[in-house]
């Protein structure tokens, strides 16, 4: 499972984005500030970094110093939309930033390319007998390919990279559909249905009790 740290001193923002990346099938990590975070990272690796330009004491430019030797890919948050603190992160060898205040779905569009650009998520996938190819947008169950919409591709590609993981009806909806999830819309349902039907799931994508689904491999 893909390891995220977010560094952040403002708790309901830490919140916010822990829950989110929870939710996305993220693990995460959190440090209130610039001391917890060199403290954590002393102890483990991660295959992000969130990382915070204002924090109280060290802050996220200073760390950013500390981070840097291990090549770990690190996204700026900054409340300041100033050029000149943009430039500097960048500069620093920063894969991107994001200005607070931000939607949630563009932090995890963000995340996702940063971690696409590293690798960290395959181009490949082999998944509950599928061969998913991430750049063609082809899925093949042994030879034979599998027609899918564009929403049903969606779908799978956020099953296929969450795996064994719970993932909420708002937060489907909000992944693949992009917009606010209306309780008690049947969408997912049906295309969930759908797309098991088509590549072969019936007994792998499962209903997840007043959650949503989970794929099971
Ligand atoms: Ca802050």
């Amino acid at each position: 499972m893909i390891k995220i740290l977010i560094v952040e001193d403002e708790e309901p923002i830490r919140n916010l984005i822990r829950l989110a990346l929870r939710k996305a099938g993220y693990s995460t990590v959190c440090a209130e500030d610039g001391m917890a975070a060199a403290d954590r990272l002393e102890e483990e690796t991660f295959d992000l970094i969130l990382l915070d330009v204002m924090l109280p004491q060290v802050d996220g430019f200073e760390l950013m110093e500390y981070i840097r030797p291990s090549g770990t890919p690190v996204i700026f948050i900054t409340a300041k939309n100033s050029v000149t603190d943009r430039v500097r992160g960048l500069r620093m060898g920063a894969e991107d930033y994001l200005v607070k205040p931000f939607e949630i779905l563009e932090l995890l569009a963000r995340v996702e390319v940063v971690l696409r650009r590293y690798k960290k998520t395959d181009a490949v996938l082999e998944v509950g007998g599928l061969h998913i190819d991430t750049i063609s947008h082809r899925v093949q169950r042994g030879m034979e390919e599998i027609p899918l919409t564009p929403k049903e591709y969606e779908l799978l590609l956020l099953f296929a990279r969450n795996p064994n993981t719970a993932l909420y009806r708002e937060t489907i909806y909000e992944r693949v559909w992009g917009g606010e999830y209306i309780y008690g819309s049947k969408t997912v349902d049906l295309h969930v249905q759908r797309l098991r039907r088509k590549v072969g799931w019936d007994h792998r994508l499962r209903a997840v009790n007043k959650v949503g689904y989970r794929l099971e491999v």
